[in-house]
């Protein structure tokens, strides 16, 4: 069934060779590889359908349309959204949170508060700030543990009838950790807080439902699903996005415009100002397909015994010590060698051609909590093999030599 020298074949740039070395790719955190079928998706649409879509009555731009709606189509079932106009295109999960951060500047006033956790990555914490400066709302964080997880009874405390708004990422881009998002949209709710869940991570290894988590708004980014670059979602619950203003003006966005007064379009091009990714839309109900083709089930299966096998040789090597270690991760280990400086580890496992992140993953707050300058990340994927973890584990262990 889940044959991962088969799946592999999919994607072209896995044969390619870095540093006259067989590439091995482990920064899929940071963005995911693009398979064979998602690629021709892609030349496709340009070979055959390019043309500007919704306001043409040439077959061309008919037929662009109706791949663009199919995307959407896609993405609605998948994510499960109970209608298609309740999924909006951005162009990634930092347009999908900007877009709701600008939205609820009309909605929030003094001493309102909002609450993120300490595990963000720096985009779902900027837009907040910036958002508060704006309207004087109070930004609060829920703290987390020296295993990586959230500090659920300190959100308990946090929710009040003064918090609005609720803000976290399902999985932790820096440390793998999943967090608890049930508990925290059901007991947001509780207090009357909206949630925004931050998908980037999750999307790729979770197929979430966004009925049955009764999540008010949810984001997520193609290219860290097997899709293109450029291209997100933003699914939002109908009453909400009702309720928000545009983001941005322009055309596709409008219903009727004269100097006097514009009315908006219905959702939910009321959010899709000007000429939208087109080709990155349809490619990414493209990758959405590829991926349901192997199956999240085998995915998250598969991935998880990357996770335990790459996590158990690690521990293994003297001095390694890993970041976020709680039983609640997917395939991210976050890890340094003791006394050796991350970028120097990279810069010997990037000349054996294994392609890691080092640094502070967008997620400083998480570094400076752990008092490091950052780590060395090796995220996983479905089309990662053991030979690889291997060849990482070698590696490692030859940087830590060269360098101590
Ligand atoms: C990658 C990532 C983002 C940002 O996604 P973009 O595609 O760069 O907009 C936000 N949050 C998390 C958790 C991420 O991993």
């Amino acid at each position: 069934m889940f044959n991962v020298e088969d799946i592999r074949k999919d994607f072209p740039i896995l044969s390619r060779k870095v540093n006259g070395k067989p590439l091995m790719y482990f920064d899929n955190a940071a963005t995911s590889q693009t398979p064979q079928q998602v690629i021709n998706t892609l030349v496709e649409y340009y070979s055959n359908y390019n043309a500007n879509i919704h306001r043409g009555v040439h077959t061309l731009s008919q037929e662009a349309t109706d791949l663009y709606e199919q995307a959407r189509q896609k993405i609605q079932k998948h994510f499960n959204a109970k209608f298609s106009h309740e999924i909006i295109f951005t162009s990634g999960t930092t347009h999908g949170i900007n877009l709701i951060a600008n939205g609820f500047s009309s909605l929030l006033k003094k001493e309102d508060e909002i609450i993120v956790s300490a595990l963000e990555h720096h985009s779902n914490i900027v837009p907040w700030q910036m958002l508060c400066e704006q309207t004087g709302a109070v930004l609060k964080v829920i703290p987390m543990d020296e295993d990586g997880t959230l500090i659920m009874s300190v959100f308990d405390e946090l929710l009040s009838e003064k918090t609005k708004l609720v803000f976290v990422n399902h999985i932790s881009n820096a440390l793998g950790t999943i967090n608890p998002i049930e508990y925290i949209i059901e007991n947001a709710h509780k207090a009357g807080a909206a949630v925004l869940i931050d998908g980037a991570q999750s999307s790729p290894h979770i197929k979430p439902d966004v009925q049955k988590l009764d999540v008010d708004f949810y984001v997520a980014s193609a290219h860290k699903m097997c899709g293109p670059t450029g291209v997100g979602m933003l699914y939002g619950k109908e009453e909400w996005l009702k309720k928000l203003p545009p983001y941005q003006g322009g055309g596709e966005m409008i219903a009727e415009v004269t100097f006097e007064k514009t009315t908006y379009a219905e959702l939910p091009h009321k959010f899709e100002a000007g000429t939208p990714n087109i080709a990155g839309g349809i490619t990414f109900g493209a990758a959405i397909d590829y991926m349901n083709g192997i199956g999240f089930d085998h995915i998250a299966s598969y991935e998880n015994e990357l996770l335990e096998y790459a996590t158990e040789k690690l521990l293994q090597i003297e001095g390694l010590k890993i970041y976020g270690t709680t039983k609640e991760k997917t395939a991210v280990i976050s890890f340094n060698l003791e006394g050796i400086h991350p970028y120097d580890v990279g810069t010997i496992l990037d000349k054996l051609g294994i392609a890691v992140r080092t640094g502070h993953h967008c997620a400083q707050p998480i570094m400076d909590f752990y008092k490091i300058p950052g780590t060395v990340r090796a995220s996983f994927a479905f089309y990662n093999t053991k030979a690889e973890i291997d060849a990482l584990i070698e590696g490692v262990k030859k940087a830590k030599m060269m360098l101590s």
